[in-house]
């Protein structure tokens, strides 16, 4: 298949007319790029699990461009969505409603929910108004690699899978939407992104955070996300976490390189703009400064397929803080990291 790159703003009928013929479009949105489908079509819905070589029972986010076209998905719209939707929509944040039945099993992952959300990025919006459907849209990747933040990256992954890409420059928050299931009477985090626990505590007064988030699905846990159960953002360096103080971390994590480089290994490491000096390794990239956690997940899953591109065999990163888009970032270094964790 020949994959159409649209860079032009212009030509979102073309990419539209794809989605009603039942056919894939990759489209940026504020979080991640995301790869469209028709949510209603079964056939169309299989094809992005094809490309995207995407385990069958989890389950897509569909997206949504109105309030109108929420009605039709959800068995309900309980009084707790209608709070979030008024302050946090358009925006990353997913909320997990009981779906109506006209919502294909393929989409739900055969669960009797559905994950809706109401982008803010102006390309989506557009591509969901001019098709005038529910678009079912994972992350445009290789599943279980870092989501693509730039058109670069999902060309990389799905070029000659997919009828078309549109360009629209990269994403401004680069880590995944927020999943807030409402289903029963406490709401509950089932994977931290852009609308952090801060901001729907001020919201909501109460609600929990799934324990899978941090521990992995060691022991007796269920996933109630079934995303949650399999590897995600992995490059293809294995990656370790070093937690402690962040200068005592960069000391360890010299002396871990060193010993790697002299069994013959390529090494990276994620560091950050108060500690990149110190550190010594094949290739040292910063996320960023501490003080500003959003441009650390910004550039996250981008730094993660740089250490790719340049052939690292095993990557260290310091961990960051865990409060509000902290949680997002700590959450996909751990899934890509296999939750290899060394204290110090
Ligand atoms: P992705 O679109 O690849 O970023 O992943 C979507 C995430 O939402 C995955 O972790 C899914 O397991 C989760 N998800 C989607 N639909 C549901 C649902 N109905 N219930 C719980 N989690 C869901
Ligand atoms: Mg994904």
């Amino acid at each position: 298949m020949k994959t159409v790159l649209i860079s032009d703003f212009d030509d979102l009928k073309s990419a539209a007319d794809i989605l009603k013929a039942g056919g894939l479009v990759a489209s940026p949105t504020e979080t991640v790029y995301g790869l469209c489908a028709n949510a209603l079509d079964p056939s169309a819905v299989a094809k992005i699990f094809k490309a995207k070589g995407r385990p069958s029972d989890n389950p897509l986010i569909v997206h949504i461009a109105n309030l109108d076209m929420l009605t039709p998905l959800v068995e309900n719209i309980p009084q707790t969505a209608k709070l979030l939707i008024e302050h946090f929509w358009p925006g990353p944040l997913t909320l997990v409603f009981k779906a109506s039945p006209i919502v294909p099993k393929e989409v739900t992952g055969g669960l009797d929910t559905v994950a809706v959300r109401f982008p803010s990025h102006p390309i989506m919006r557009q591509l969901i108004t001019l098709s005038g459907l529910p678009l079912a849209a994972p992350s445009a990747n290789t599943s279980g690699k870092p989501s693509p933040t730039t058109a670069k990256r999902v060309i990389e992954d799905l070029n000659g899978k997919i009828e078309s890409i549109i360009d629209g420059g990269s994403c401004e928050f680069g880590v995944e939407s927020t999943v807030l299931d409402i289903t029963s009477s406490l709401p509950v985090i089932l994977r931290p992104g852009g609308i952090t626990y801060e901001m729907l505590k001020k919201v909501l007064g109460r609600l929990e955070i799934d324990p899978a988030i941090y521990q992995g699905l060691s022991g007796d846990l269920l996933p109630k996300a079934p995303g949650m159960k399999y590897t995600h953002y992995a490059p293809n360096a294995s990656v370790f976490i070093v937690k402690g103080d962040p200068k005592r971390a960069a000391m360890k994590i010299n002396e871990l390189v060193k010993e790697q480089q002299n069994l013959g290994r390529r090494v990276g490491v994620l560091a950050t703009d108060e500690t990149k000096h110190l550190m010594h390794a094949d290739l040292v990239l910063s996320g960023g400064t501490l003080s500003n956690l959003n441009t650390i997940a910004n550039r996250l899953f981008e730094d993660l397929r740089r250490f790719d591109d340049a052939h690292m065999d095993i990557v260290y990163t310091l961990a960051f803080p865990t409060n509000e888009i902290g949680a997002a970032i700590m959450n996909r270094l751990e899934k890509s990291a296999s939750y290899n964790i060394i204290s110090i």
